[in-house]
């Protein structure tokens, strides 16, 4: 069982009592039912980020929610990071003999692991294949797809169809990722949590302090982007958009991340983030440690533009994370990021790294019109991707497995 210090109740003063009212509703709906979620970490990414918060408010409508994660080797998860980023439209070779091994710890894991439950959630690809068990124990299996699904390379697509197409439904974060696939497709997207440390209110002194302790100077413009050290994330972009930017206007720039334990590239590319930055004492490449909730906070309420420039992306948290804390956001339009961003309107999409320095000009040099995009962006977060939205649209899925809805 996971603790909070949040309860359930506090949300109304955000979202309003009428929608926890609804969540109690649904969720006594599901009583005597079990919920087991598994994925292949607890720490590191969005999934993690998301279920840590998500199964304890689960817990307190008095859903029986659960948690595990699957077991895998050094071998086994450069496979599934191979196949993420092949999810991605990265040119990567899977050879048969990872294909085969993949299988056969997932095959280990589903005879190690416990299955007493109703409903199966499985997140991504990783834990896919646990479904084969659903032939001997039935009850309900939901496929739970975070990864960017727009340009997969088919093979890897194509495998892992099998395994998609044994779920009862699978569920997708934007529309985008929509496939021709022989089962019921649902979508939802991600959420953050307004009243978790990472999103929380701060006051100017624990913001300082975090500044402090990083020795990042707070009397000028702080540029951030937080996300894990991937290739993915395009950090080496955001050090040329920085470096080009510095040209004009003084500024410094802050990357902080973790590793995630089911991602081993990071290592590399810090190395590489590290190289890039080398000589400039005004760029922070910051490893954080996990549960690092609140300097994250700190460093995205103390910047002036958030940066996400992502070449592919599931939903970006981050990108919310930082409009909630009414934060001008540019970010690259993929994935899920144009649900969260309308274009000068909640922030600024952009698709190059000639765009991300034209508009990350504008808006240090105009802070009255970065701070209406702000607010724009947090509005639009507080109606669509706060996690009480989230929950309910989890409660009307698992009913709906017992509805045929
Ligand atoms: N995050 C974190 N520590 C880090 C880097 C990222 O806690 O060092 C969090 C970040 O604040 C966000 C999540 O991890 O909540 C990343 O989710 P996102 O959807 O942005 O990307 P993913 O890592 O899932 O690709």
């Amino acid at each position: 069982m996971i603790t909070l210090t949040t309860n359930i109740k506090e949300y109304s003063s955000i979202v309003g009592q009428d929608i926890i009212d609804e969540l109690y509703l649904l969720a006594g709906k599901l009583e005597g039912k079990v919920i087991r979620n598994i994925n292949s970490t607890k720490v590191g990414g969005g999934v993690a980020e998301i279920l840590n918060r998500m199964i304890s408010l689960l817990e307190q409508l008095s859903v029986d929610a659960r948690w595990d994660t699957i077991k895998g080797d050094e071998n086994f998860f450069n496979i599934t990071k191979k196949m993420h980023n092949a999810l991605h439209g990265v040119d990567v070779e899977i050879s048969l003999e990872e294909f085969m091994y993949f299988l056969e710890i997932n095959r280990k894991n589903a005879k190690e692991m416990d299955f007493t439950g109703d409903i199966f959630f499985i997140h991504d690809p990783q834990p896919i294949v646990l479904v084969e068990l659903k032939e001997s124990l039935g009850n309900k299996w939901v496929w739970r797809c975070h990864v960017d699904f727009t340009t997969p390379k088919e093979e890897v697509m194509a495998f892992l169809k099998l395994y998609i197409e044994k779920y009862d439904s699978a569920v997708f974060s934007a529309p985008a990722f929509a496939r021709k696939l022989r089962v019921p497709q649902v979508l939802i997207s991600p959420s953050i949590d307004p009243l978790s440390d990472k999103n929380k209110d701060l006051s100017q002194e624990e913001i300082d302090s975090v500044l402090e302790k990083f020795g990042i100077d707070k009397s000028r413009p702080i540029v951030t982007q937080i996300s894990r050290f991937d290739y993915l994330k395009d950090p080496i972009g955001v050090i040329e958009v920085y470096k080009r930017v510095k040209r004009h206007l003084d500024c410094q720039l802050v990357l902080a991340g973790g590793g995630a334990t089911d991602d081993p590239e990071g290592v590399k590319v810090l190395e590489e983030v590290k190289n890039a930055a080398a000589d400039d004492p005004d760029i922070f490449v910051l490893l954080l440690p996990p549960k690092s909730d609140v300097e994250i906070n700190a460093l995205q309420r103390a910047s002036s533009v958030i940066l996400q420039k992502s070449l592919k992306e599931g939903f970006g948290l981050t990108v919310a994370e930082a409009l909630w804390k009414e934060k001008p956001v540019i970010a690259s339009a993929v994935g899920g990021i144009p649900l969260q961003i309308a274009h000068k309107h909640s922030g600024i999409l952009t698709y190059s790294i000639d765009g991300t320095v034209h508009y990350l000009k504008q808006l240090l040099y105009e802070p009255e019109y970065a701070k209406g995009l702000a607010q724009n962006g947090k509005e639009h977060i507080k109606n669509n991707f706060l996690i009480t939205r989230h929950i309910k649209d989890y409660l009307l899925l698992f009913l709906s497995l017992y509805n045929g809805g």
